[in-house]
């Protein structure tokens, strides 16, 4: 797939002067709380109303959605509010069932995107529409599981496409509920610039309070969209409550969102230099937390050597990193002094740390 600028169509086509907002539950739930969300929405920057009607859950026992029942509370708050609506397909009998219900927009789950035959009879079953189709990123970090995706609704002549970034399933349990790992959308983005990216703040936290600097980082990553889990009533929503925010929040959000506009070429160069900058950001948070986990680890051995009555330098051991790591820097266009400095630093605050452990366990 090349990058074409035909697949951001429908998305300029809105002519919206702030970022595409797909907001609505995570699930649907009963008519009148789609109903209700629905008009809660319909004056706000949403043009686009979600709901979940067959949820692809971790678990069996949950909730799993109302079925194609809840088609018709969706077909009914576009008729009331205007609102265009989409939901999630995840088999060529959903993909029949919602263009039946004249769903506007369809979307595929991070479940289903992991997996190529589901994708590929999706892009079947949708063969030549003109509804957009926007495909969430896989649940593991696979930037060519994701473009694969992509190419297989290109090649079904499924030209409206755009990505959603839900983040990425890790067993690690972070701050986050899925981890941005924000390079990989980056290199999809470098690589597709006219892809239409839209960020989904809320399956990557989990929780409602980072939802906002989420929405910024996105923004001043020049993503198209945000696709965010609104609910009334949050806390007893029967899916995904922690992560849901009210109508007002959102109203909220998008007041206090710094949102730059590309227009004449002093802005498109401030605008290439701020994405930039964030990219830098996101690399330096991610030096920090590398740094960290390795202190930690240098704690551990700390430990390990204090009980085992071992020195704490070992010459011949640091000597072997660092021309390991002078060799690896090369590859990477750094040159010897450089890598020099930054492991003399590491190392020397490893040693400070074991040395602090060294006096706690004597003590
Ligand atoms: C959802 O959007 O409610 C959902 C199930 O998302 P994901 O596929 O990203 O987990
Ligand atoms: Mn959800």
């Amino acid at each position: 797939m090349e990058n074409k600028k035909e697949l951001r169509n429908w998305l300029d086509a809105f002519n919206l002067d702030h970022p595409l907002v797909i907001a609505g539950p995570c699930s649907a739930e009963t008519e009148e709380q789609v109903l209700k969300i629905a008009h809660q929405l319909k004056d706000t920057d949403a043009t686009v109303l979600r709901a979940g009607i067959w949820k692809p859950r971790t678990r069996p026992g949950m909730f799993e959605g109302v079925g194609a029942l809840g088609l018709k509370w969706l077909q009914k708050a576009k008729e009331e509010t205007g609102m265009l609506i989409t939901t999630e397909v995840a088999n060529a009998n959903h993909v029949e069932l919602a263009l039946k219900h004249d769903v506007d927009i369809l979307w595929i789950g991070a479940r289903t995107t992991v997996s190529p035959f589901i994708v590929q009879e999706i892009a079947d079953a949708l063969k030549g529409t003109d509804k957009p189709v926007l495909i969430k990123n896989p649940v593991n970090p696979d930037l060519a599981l994701w473009l694969g995706a992509v190419e297989r609704f290109y090649t079904q002549d499924i030209k409206n496409l755009g990505v959603i970034h839900r983040g990425f399933s890790t067993y690690e349990k972070t701050r986050y509920r899925n981890n941005p790992e924000w390079q990989l959308p980056i290199d999809l983005q470098n690589r597709f610039p006219d892809l239409p990216l839209i960020l989904d703040p809320s399956h990557i936290a989990g929780r409602r309070d980072i939802i906002f600097d989420l929405c910024q980082t996105g923004l001043d990553l020049n993503y198209d969209g945000i696709m965010v889990e609104t609910h009334y009533d949050p806390d007893n929503a029967w899916s995904d409550a922690k992560q849901q925010i009210t109508p007002s929040t959102l109203v909220q959000i998008m007041n206090d969102l710094k949102i730059r506009k590309e227009i004449g070429t002093a802005m498109e160069f401030n605008n290439k230099l701020s994405t930039m900058r964030t990219q830098i950001d996101v690399i330096d948070h991610q030096l920090i937390e590398s740094m960290g986990k390795r202190m930690k680890i240098a704690d551990s051995i700390g430990e390990l050597k204090t009980q085992n009555n071992v020195a704490i330098l070992q010459t011949k051991r640091w000597n072997e990193i660092l021309g390991a790591m002078i060799l690896e820097g090369e590859n990477h266009g750094l040159s010897e002094e450089f890598i020099l400095k930054v492991f003399k630093a590491i190392h020397q605050e490893s040693i400070n740390h074991q040395k602090k452990i060294v006096r706690m366990e004597e003590a």
